[in-house]
């Protein structure tokens, strides 16, 4: 079955506009599972207007290629846990980043180009456009495929979390973007070059590996969205190869949208986005984990159940550890308990607490807290000292004073929950190691604060128990 082009462009135009739908839906817990089924929706009308594009002639391959990703994509969608669904993203990033390499590569081979022909004026005009795009692809997209590949080991603990620091690295940096840029000169000067793309190839690989090498963990889900970002200019940039308009648009939503997100993640982490996107510019930070802070208080399940029968207002502010012990409904079930004795329970989501924007809100929300008493970190964060308990369930780095008193900390700067500012704080943790920044928390050494240790879904069940 093959579509006139007439009918191509009216399926992209409406794929397109479900894309957009898409995007709004997802922007809000209520509308994102309409949003998704939109995604859906407009995907499968994509697909099948490029299948039956007049263009496409092997669609048998492409069948079997799209079995065999379908496959592949459901069994890793259904295993993911929600904690590993960054390095899952990531991965997938990397996937656009190589994709864009090829297309770059094959349209590089398949065109005719170099100075033994003869083309009018107007053909080297549009011959030296279409060398500029496969030169800009393949360098977004060597560095997104690199790039991507080192979160993923960064999120998965298989690469240490910490900035690589290598000497000179800005400097290392600036040359690879001029050295590339030349080379682009070259490339489209002498009507498409070979070596040149080859070297650039090679650098663009490095370079995505150092840029994201060199950034912090702190700083890791900027990261992520910001290779997000990278991954949609990279399929804009192949849609620009491949001449199809709504790869173009899709490419461009991705990678404005990841663009917009890195922006207001920076702003809420109090963090530079031309520092952290250009590969942990100004992070000279030292972690220093050797300062004494003096004894921790230790507590167990059945004394916090007596500060909580005593208390009239409590905030709980969940963390990565709560995702980890799948915590969130023994703590939705505490909550309950808590609020039928007349209690004031809410909570408080740090911007970035766990490991991608939103995730403790979806924790939540699977567990049935109702949306009412969840509260984002401005909403709430001049309320703890009229607070009578905090609950930090499996939390570190969002609750850690150190970002606003140590200016050294690699976390200075970030806003953080001030739980400490209420009478008491009782830390839900297995143990005194730091949190995903790699660094030591004061909070836990403040004379309102005890440490109640163990797993954050076994010390919730045993207080809601005692309650
Ligand atoms: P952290 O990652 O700082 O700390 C989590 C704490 O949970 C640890 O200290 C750990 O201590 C504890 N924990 C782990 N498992 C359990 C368990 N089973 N029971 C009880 N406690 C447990 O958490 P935050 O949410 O406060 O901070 C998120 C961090 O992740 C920030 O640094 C953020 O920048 C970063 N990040 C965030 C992303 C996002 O988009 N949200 C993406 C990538 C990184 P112990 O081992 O002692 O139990």
């Amino acid at each position: 079955m093959e579509f006139s082009n007439g009918l191509i462009s009216a399926a992209y135009i409406v794929a397109a506009l479900l894309f957009i739908f898409s995007l709004s839906g997802l922007s809000k817990q209520e509308t994102a599972e309409t949003g998704n089924t939109y995604g859906i929706m407009g995907m499968v009308i994509a697909l099948v207007a490029t299948i039956a594009d007049e263009r496409v002639s092997n669609v048998l391959v492409i069948f079997v290629a799209m079995v065999i990703g379908a496959v592949i994509g459901l069994r890793l969608a259904k295993k993911v846990e929600m904690t590993g669904m960054p390095e899952l993203v990531a991965i997938l990033h990397s996937f656009v980043g190589l994709a864009a390499v090829l297309v770059g590569f094959n349209s590089y081979f398949e065109m005719d180009h170099g100075v033994a022909f003869n083309f009018t004026d107007t053909q080297q005009v549009a011959i030296n456009i279409h060398l500029v795009e496969v030169f800009l692809g393949v360098f977004i997209g060597a560095i997104t495929f690199t790039g991507s590949i080192i979160a993923f080991g960064k999120l998965r603990g298989v690469i240490s979390s910490s900035a690589l620091m290598l000497p000179h690295r800005h400097k290392l940096n600036l040359a690879a973007g001029v050295l590339s840029f030349i080379l682009m000169i070259n490339f489209v000067q002498s009507g498409g070059s070979d070596t040149a793309l080859y070297l650039m190839t090679l650098i663009a690989l490095v370079f995505g590996w150092h840029l994201v090498a060199s950034i912090g963990g702190a700083d890791m889900p900027v990261v992520v969205s910001m290779l997000n970002s990278y991954s949609g200019w990279a399929a804009a940039a192949a849609g620009f190869m491949l001449n199809n308009d709504l790869l173009i648009v899709t490419g461009a939503l991705v990678g404005s949208s990841g663009a917009i997100l890195s922006y207001i993640m920076c702003k809420a982490m109090n963090r530079s986005f031309i520092s952290v996107i250009a590969g942990g510019f100004g992070t000279d930070v030292v972690i220093d984990n050797d300062t004494d802070y003096g004894d921790h208080l230790e507590i167990n399940a059945d004394a916090v159940a007596d500060i909580l029968r005593g208390a009239k207002s409590v905030i709980i502010t969940p963390g990565y550890g709560m995702a980890v012990a799948q915590a969130q409904y023994p703590v939705y079930e505490m909550t309950q308990a808590l609020k039928n004795r007349g209690i004031d329970v809410r909570f408080a989501i740090h911007p970035v607490a766990g490991r991608l924007p939103g995730h403790m809100n979806v924790l939540l929300a699977e567990a049935r807290v109702p949306y009412d008493i969840v509260f984002g970190m401005d909403e709430i964060n001049d309320d703890f000292p009229q607070t009578d308990v905090v609950l930090v369930i499996g939390a570190n780095d969002t609750v850690n004073p150190a970002a606003n008193d140590d200016p050294k900390s690699p976390i200075a700067g970030m806003p953080v929950l001030e739980v400490w500012n209420a009478r008491d704080v009782i830390v839900f943790k297995r143990s005194m190691n730091t949190g995903y920044a790699g660094v030591q928390n004061p909070l836990f050494f403040k004379d309102n604060t005890q440490m109640l240790f163990g797993d954050a879904k076994d010390s919730v069940e045993q207080i809601f128990k005692a309650l």
